[in-house]
């Protein structure tokens, strides 16, 4: 998977590709991370890319034309059906779904905005989508494309040790992944839960499965709610929300 990110902070999304899975994927050839550096493209000699808000106000404004110069530049090696996406606390909210969709993707293009954000005709003209990370402003667009390639990174083929664990990872199955416990055994006065050590593959599994519809109901209810359950899912969760209720009546 190819992904152009076109920043005016090159260095700091490349960072991305010096630790863990981004690091592996990336010299395996599985991910390849292009950035550009927008001010390549001001087309003037003070390498500008950002003017005053017409109408006035605070701040500066990215400028749409060489936004334009640096997506084609990108389409070029991209090719012309690779999606463009902005970085924008305006945008549709980033979630698994989306990471999926991406990785299916041979190649995409991000826009990074800073400052009060980018000239509205760039977005209107060129842009497939926006894409916010959450109700909150960041300062640039550039933290957020590296969670969005991180997170898109980890569902390549071939990329994590262990493919199951994506598999069972919180939102893929639309529910939250199961609890995980390691040694010790018993780790000041908690132990682990027994089934977890019988070695019984299809109680464990059990377990697992009804653990992460509890927790879902209990953590983001709001989740569950657009899932439709198995008959046996449905009967996971009744088991484990009985004893949870009757726990924490005893208390
Ligand atoms: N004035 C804009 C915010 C600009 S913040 C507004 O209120 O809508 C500067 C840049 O940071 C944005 O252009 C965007 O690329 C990035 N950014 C800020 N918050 C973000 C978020 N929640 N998700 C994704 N990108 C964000």
């Amino acid at each position: 998977m190819r992904v152009e990110v076109l920043t005016l902070f090159p260095e700091l999304v490349q960072q991305l590709t010096t630790v863990g899975i981004p690091r592996i994927a990336s010299e395996s050839g599985a991910l390849t991370l292009v950035t550009r550096q927008l001010r390549d493209f001001s087309g003037n000699r003070w390498n500008r890319v950002d003017e005053r808000p017409f109408g006035g106000g605070p701040g500066m404004v990215m400028q749409p034309e060489p936004l334009a110069q640096a997506v084609a530049a990108a389409r070029q090696e991209c090719g012309a059906k690779a999606p463009v996406l902005v970085m924008s606390p305006q945008g549709e909210r980033f979630d698994q779904q989306w990471a999926e969709r991406l990785a299916k993707e041979p190649a995409w293009i991000v826009v990074c905005g800073r400052y009060e954000g980018i000239d509205e005709r760039f977005l209107a003209s060129e842009v497939t989508a926006e894409l916010s990370m959450g109700d909150f402003v960041l300062s640039g667009g550039e933290i957020a494309v590296m969670a969005m390639v991180d997170a898109v990174t980890r569902l390549l083929p071939g990329v994590l040790g262990d493919a199951e664990s994506a598999v069972t990872d919180s939102f893929s199955a639309g529910h939250l992944d199961h609890p995980h416990y390691t040694r010790p055994v018993n780790w000041r006065g908690k132990p682990v839960p027994d089934v977890l050590l019988s070695g019984d593959h299809k109680a464990i599994a059990q377990w697992r499965l009804a653990n992460a519809l509890g927790q879902t109901w209990l953590k983001r209810p709001d989740l569950l709610a657009g899932l439709e359950l198995k008959a046996s899912h449905h009967m996971l969760l009744r088991e484990y929300l009985s004893e949870y209720a009757s726990q924490w009546l005893d208390k």
